[in-house]
């Protein structure tokens, strides 16, 4: 029997532009791999949403893998021990996977490596789903970045990222039978209510994200920097679950969009590819901000403890039109669009004053693209304590970002139809609507949508108030 090597997949699930399988199906036999362990992901065990798509993306893969002749091996349990299984029945002699860079995932990869290498299995990592390794993007002290300007100054200046590999052609050995678990052993679907509007939304797979990148490419891309900060329109390339799941490769996306508008009028977009990048960057080295802030004299702001204002705010009844709208699109679709994540997560931390890492949790459950680096990021940079951070005095106000981002009311009428009757003029702050206009538009404040459940300008002063405290203790 010629060589097997086996490919552990994990967020590549994909066939095109994976360097560990191209590499293995180079060698002989491959055989692909995924454990569903959720017990090692520490503290994050995947979000409702997530398992979802993962339900859904390993369908995909196993037609995409089936297509190259490749079965795709379903186990679950520890995933060393399910490796070292699958390596003795397989009579494989090496080990092949795409890099991660969660702190739980590193810790694993560290660990996996020293024990199969000392058992004589030949155990290689290739990039993940990255532009930069976050090694190789450092200051001229050898630093880590912490700017976001500074580090993508300096990804530019490296050689453009790698070029995107075709899937491998052909396998050269023969195929290799082992028992393998059917996807839907791991009961990865949620029994929840909101699996459908999910369902309505979204594809998930390798094919699909090709289809919204080339949707993205043939409409919004030109306009992106104009268009993408608007909710209400689609100026974006909602393409952040496919590359999550790695179903298809950010190096793909940069290169294809590069290849299509040039690098200049690319470079709003590839610039969110970068925050991408510069959110794993500082995820691998600054671990600890998963649960802790950046900025170490936020540890001992005053956060509050309130479940009413927590669940408005999960629930989208907080009052304020731009801010529920947000919610409500998460709670129906699994997705929220950047603009509204800053809002909804401003309101929560500052008008609400509850910790960040309630609103990460929340977004971890409920988002198709809950992604550890980009929502610790997310969430301290609208706290004002990570790197690089929105400065925390810097308060938004809901009604004048709805208006300035969703100037005619079109998405909050999409997502709170109970008071799409209001003119544009009161859409964004219905208690300010004389009683005429809310008689006319049909709508009973207090009844049919709440009144705001803090007053913003009492909320922003407190909010100032807390920020003081920790500035002067
Ligand atoms: C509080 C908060 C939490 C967030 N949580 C997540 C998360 O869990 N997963 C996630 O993928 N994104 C997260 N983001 C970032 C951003 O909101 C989404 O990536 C973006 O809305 C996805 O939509 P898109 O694919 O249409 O983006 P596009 O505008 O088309 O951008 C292209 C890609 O660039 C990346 N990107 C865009 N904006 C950002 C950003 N601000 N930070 C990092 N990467 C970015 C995404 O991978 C995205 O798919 C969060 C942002 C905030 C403020």
């Amino acid at each position: 029997m010629g060589k097997v090597s086996i490919v552990w997949m994990r967020q590549d699930l994909r066939v095109e532009d994976h360097p560990a399988l191209n590499a293995a199906a180079q060698r002989g036999s491959v055989l692909p791999v995924y454990i569903w362990s959720p017990q090692e992901e520490g503290h994050c065990p995947l979000g409702g949403a997530s398992r979802w798509w993962l339900h859904h993306s390993l369908k995909r893969l196993e037609n995409d893998l089936r297509s190259l002749g490749l079965p795709l091996i379903i186990r679950k349990g520890k995933s060393l021990e399910c490796l070292k299984e699958v390596i003795k029945e397989a009579k494989a002699d090496a080990l092949f996977w795409s890099r991660q860079y969660e702190p739980y995932a590193i810790k694993r990869e560290i660990q996996i490596k020293a024990e199969l290498t000392k058992e004589g299995v030949l155990v290689k990592s290739f990039p993940g789903n990255i532009l930069y390794e976050p090694w190789t993007i450092q200051n001229k002290q050898g630093k880590p970045f912490q700017v976001f300007t500074f580090f993508w100054k300096n990804c530019l200046a490296k050689e453009k990222p790698l070029d995107p590999l075709p899937a491998p052609m052909g396998v050269k050995g023969q195929v290799i039978e082992v028992d393998s678990l059917d996807i839907e052993d791991l009961n990865l679907l949620p029994r929840t209510p909101w699996d459908e509007g999910i369902a309505h939304t979204w594809k998930p797979g390798s094919a699909y994200a090709k289809e919204f990148l080339a949707y993205f490419l043939e409409g919004s891309v030109r306009d992106y920097h104009e268009r993408r900060d608007r909710p209400d329109l689609p100026g974006t390339s909602r393409l952040s679950p496919y590359l999550h799941f790695g179903e298809i490769s950010v190096r793909t996306v940069w290169h294809e969009v590069v290849d299509r508008v040039g690098f200049q009028v690319a470079e709003p977009y590839l610039r969110q590819l970068g925050w991408r990048d510069f959110a794993y960057h500082l995820l691998y080295h600054f671990p600890h901000t998963l649960q802790e802030p950046m900025r170490p004299e936020f540890a001992s702001f005053p956060w509050k403890e309130n479940k009413k204002f927590l669940k408005a705010w999960q629930k989208g009844v907080t009052g304020y039109p731009f801010v529920d709208a947000g919610m409500r699109q998460l709670w129906m679709t699994g997705w929220m669009h950047n603009r509204a994540r800053l809002v909804v997560g401003s309101f929560l931390v500052k008008d609400l004053l509850l910790p960040w890492q309630k609103g990460a949790a929340w977004f971890w459950d409920m988002l198709v693209d809950a992604d550890l680096a980009n929502n610790t990021l997310g969430w301290q940079w609208v706290a004002g304590c990570g790197a690089d951070a929105a400065p925390y005095f810097r308060i938004f106000n809901p009604a004048t970002q709805g208006k300035k981002f969703d100037p005619e009311g079109n998405y909050v009428r999409k997502w709170i139809p109970e008071i799409a009757n209001l003119p544009d003029q009161w859409i964004h702050q219905p208690w300010e609507a004389p009683p005429e206009v809310l008689h006319k538009a049909g709508i009973k404040l207090g009844e049919d949508y709440p009144y705001p459940i803090v007053n913003h300008e009492e909320a922003r002063l407190k909010a100032l108030e807390a920020f003081e405290e920790i500035k002067t203790s």
